[in-house]
């Protein structure tokens, strides 16, 4: 595929993204975040070239690698996996513009504890575990709520902007809108909460039509070129 041949396969997604947003509402803004973790930084610049300046990446070492590989770029990286404790201090020394994957208390302490140590604040999302998976981390949806407003009091250095879950882990379309829709509903419940992140190159129009504000699409933007 060349750059233009690119372009135009990305156009057709965002217009696919446009037509499930327009759905909801005209006023529905929905983001896009390109999730790199399955590609290199050559593939990073060229679908920034056709404009995208948000990214995401799940590992830490890989995050950081990008960044400095891609440093001259102004680039908006979200931090979407798994954070290890011993990652802490190396995470917020890459300054991420976001963290989406807060996923207990404890780790909103551990970080809360580390960034003030640094100076530092992060915005970050509380991950739901929306369908109770045990394979998936977050945390569990009943328990939502509170805890967003426990994070909120205890870990002053964290600014938590809303909830990001991954949609159900199966074929059956009823339960995965099921589980974007639960996130909705924790979503909707939280005070001053501005980002819903949900959808991924399976099921991002669904995500969209239930409400989702920031869709993570990794394999979908990065197509075998
Ligand atoms: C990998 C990943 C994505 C993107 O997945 P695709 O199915 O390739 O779009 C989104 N969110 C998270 C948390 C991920 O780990």
């Amino acid at each position: 595929m060349t750059q233009t041949e690119y372009k135009i396969y990305i156009d057709s997604i965002i217009e696919r993204i446009e037509k499930a947003r327009i759905k909801v509402s005209e006023h529905h803004i929905v983001k896009i975040v390109a999730v790199s973790k399955y590609v290199d930084a050559d593939a990073v610049r060229a679908l920034y070239e056709i404009g995208q300046r948000a990214f995401g990446e799940n590992k830490v070492q890989d995050l950081k690698s990008k960044t400095e590989a891609l440093e001259a770029l102004p680039l908006e990286w979200h931090f979407i996996g798994n954070l290890q404790k011993n990652k802490i201090n190396q995470l917020i020394d890459l300054d991420p513009f976001m963290m989406q994957s807060l996923h207990s208390l404890e780790l909103a302490e551990a970080l809360n504890k580390r960034l003030e140590a640094k100076g530092k604040s992060m915005e970050c999302l509380l991950q739901i575990n929306s369908a109770k998976e045990v394979t998936k981390s977050g945390v569990m949806p009943e328990e939502a709520v509170d805890l967003y407003a426990q994070i909120a009091q205890t870990c002053p250095r964290i600014d938590l902007r809303g909830v990001m879950s991954i949609g159900a882990h199966t074929d059956d379309k009823k339960a995965i809108r099921s589980s974007f829709e639960t996130t909705r509903d924790i979503f909707d419940h939280l005070p001053d909460a501005t980002i819903c992140s949900m959808g991924m190159s399976g099921d991002f129009e669904l995500a969209i039509a239930c409400g989702s504000t920031m869709v993570r699409l990794g394999s979908i933007l990065f197509p075998a070129r």
